[in-house]
């Protein structure tokens, strides 16, 4: 049966894409470019993507560490601002595509090829949802509050606060371009190569009992979640990178804020289970990750 097209999600990407390139790209040819758009933009990337990777997925998906509740509405409200969707909903997936990696239950199977992985899916209306993997996630008042308003707060705090900050020096729309718009493209594209490019590239250290691969380079992109095959085999590990030297901003972050107890309980797996997984690993598809624990 073919699926039918989930209009509103739709025209949004297209939308926010055509904004994104072509209005940035004409308010630039008329107006320049001011130095606090470009740190707008950067601000507002760094804001909401770590919102996502450090907050959506380590810790309201697989509860990898304890937050407090301040940084609890951080990650809510500039979760939101990534216009990926509400907590709820967004965790639901993930949890989807855990259970079911490389199946017709995984949201984003890989196996349906690597562009629907990356966005093809998001097109398609979803038939039979719920959250019924997601009913510790529904006792919270935060997450509730924020399902409830997470269209008002992405558009009041994603877009009206680039806005405001572009005002500061008469150039609210290039604010409002730069740390809206152009910079959702970028966090949307982020997370999307953890769905596509994440199972397509890299090396099977871990696990070979799915497809999910680690990448040093696709790291960098996604503010350290290149590590994924790492994260597929330990999901419960607040780090994808467990080097001191792997690219993990989001791994550093949650350390940061456990200085603050902001964070507590970091779960970490124990470096013996980590080296048996990866010398029972039947066919260790090492590429060019070769470093040894
Ligand atoms: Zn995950
Ligand atoms: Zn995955």
């Amino acid at each position: 049966m073919k699926k039918k097209i989930d209009w509103t999600t739709t025209l949004f990407l297209i939308v926010s894409h055509t904004i994104g390139i072509v209005g940035t790209g004409i308010y630039v040819y008329f107006n320049g470019i001011h130095p606090l758009e470009i740190v707008n933009f950067i601000l507002f990337y760094i804001l909401t993507g770590l919102s996502i990777t450090a907050g959506y997925h380590r810790y309201f998906s697989h509860r990898s560490y304890d937050c407090h509740p301040f940084l609890c509405l951080f990650y809510a409200i500039f979760g939101a601002c990534a216009w990926e969707n509400s907590i709820l909903r967004w965790c639901s997936d993930h949890r989807m595509h855990h259970k079911h990696v490389d199946t017709d239950l995984d949201p984003y199977n890989i196996k349906k090829g690597g562009w629907y992985a990356h966005i093809g899916w998001i097109f398609h209306k979803r038939e039979n949802l719920n959250l019924n993997n997601v009913k510790d996630l529904q006792m919270d008042p935060i997450i509730r509050w924020q399902h409830k308003y997470y269209v008002p707060i992405a558009i009041l705090v994603g877009s009206g606060l680039p806005f405001l900050i572009g005002l500061l020096v008469d150039r609210p729309w290039g604010g409002l371009l730069w740390g809206g718009f152009f910079r959702v493209m970028f966090v949307h594209h982020a997370t999307f190569f953890i769905n596509s490019l994440a199972h397509m590239v890299g090396a099977q250290p871990y696990t070979t009992q799915d497809s999910s691969r680690d990448s040093w380079w696709l790291a960098f992109l996604t503010y350290g979640e290149g590590y994924h095959n790492f994260h597929h085999k330990f999901q419960a590990d607040y780090r994808n990178g467990i080097r001191w030297y792997h690219w993990d901003p989001s791994k550093w972050v949650i350390a940061l804020c456990s200085k603050f107890k902001l964070t507590t309980r970091l779960n970490r797996t124990p470096s013996r289970i980590i080296q048996n997984a990866r010398l029972s690993n039947p066919q260790p598809n090492i590429g060019c990750e070769l470093v040894r624990l």
